[in-house]
């Protein structure tokens, strides 16, 4: 995968493997990854930091565990997954996750903020960031929330695009949830899924997944900036040979799980 050398003087990118990886827990304004969206793309989906190594870096994240198994979220320190049977459990500390994202939150004021459609949303959390990359928990009452999770995958694992055809939608709203995340650029693809990536949680915990469409009725909007990523990753996951179709396949992906996505669990 290739990583633009503008990302890394951006962000401060620190990729390092397993047994080099230091820990700061404390951090602000730092956030951690394991592994990378490459790495999914080349179906690795089997999990190699635990949930529990995950949570000493960050207390809001977002990923998926082991055989993508569901959508996973971590809010105030805590991590659920939203599998694509419509249920949401807490995850295990020794659940393995083969790609997440988690800071230590530490937001700015919150901001008020009402009646904002999905695009007006994310044109807000726009107009609010100053920095390449910014975390964003999103809380209130969302009188439209449409997510999607994926099916647990066995080895021989498929590929990736094949996982998101099976993808389940559902709307889970009108419903209190938050939404957490992050913005990335867009030359952070490969690396990131580029944009503002962002997970859902409804505040009754029996509900969430990957964000499709998030009306915001009212609520508040918190942003962290983040300066600095440290990407760690497992053993035979490399940042190495160049995909220049690497942002076509992910659009592909997307495009044909839009199109294929069956009507998910209605709650
Ligand atoms: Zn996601």
């Amino acid at each position: 995968m290739a990583i633009d050398p503008e990302l890394i003087h951006a962000l401060h990118l620190s990729v390092e493997d397993h047994a080099a990886a230091t820990a700061d827990p404390a951090a602000a304004h730092r956030a951690f990854q394991t592994s990378t969206v490459q790495a999914l793309i080349d179906s690795r989906y089997e999990g190699d930091l635990s949930v529990g190594e995950l949570l000493a870096h960050g207390d809001l994240g977002l990923g998926t565990i082991d055989g993508l198994d569901g959508e996973l979220v971590v809010v105030h320190g805590q991590a659920f997954v939203a599998r694509a049977d419509g249920s949401v459990a807490p995850v295990a500390d020794d659940v393995r996750t083969p790609f997440a994202v988690v800071t230590p939150f530490a937001p700015g004021t919150p901001r008020p903020v009402k009646g904002l459609a999905h695009d007006a949303l994310l044109a807000t959390l726009d107009s609010l960031s100053t920095r390449p990359v910014h975390a964003v928990r999103a809380h209130g009452h969302f009188s439209r929330l449409r997510v999607r999770s994926v099916p647990r995958q066995h080895p021989p694992y498929p590929p990736l695009d094949a996982v998101t055809a099976q993808q389940v939608e559902w709307e889970i709203g009108p419903v209190d949830a938050v939404l957490v995340g992050f913005r990335f650029p867009s030359l952070a693809t490969g690396l990131e899924v580029p944009g503002w990536h962002l997970h859902a949680l409804a505040d009754d915990r029996r509900s969430g997944g990957h964000v499709l469409i998030a009306d915001l009725d009212h609520g508040t909007i918190e942003l962290d900036t983040v300066t600095e990523v440290h990407c760690e990753l497992p053993p035979g996951v490399e940042i190495a040979a160049p995909a220049d179709d690497l942002a076509d396949r992910i659009h592909a992906a997307e495009t044909q799980a839009n199109d294929a996505a069956p009507e998910g669990p209605s709650r």
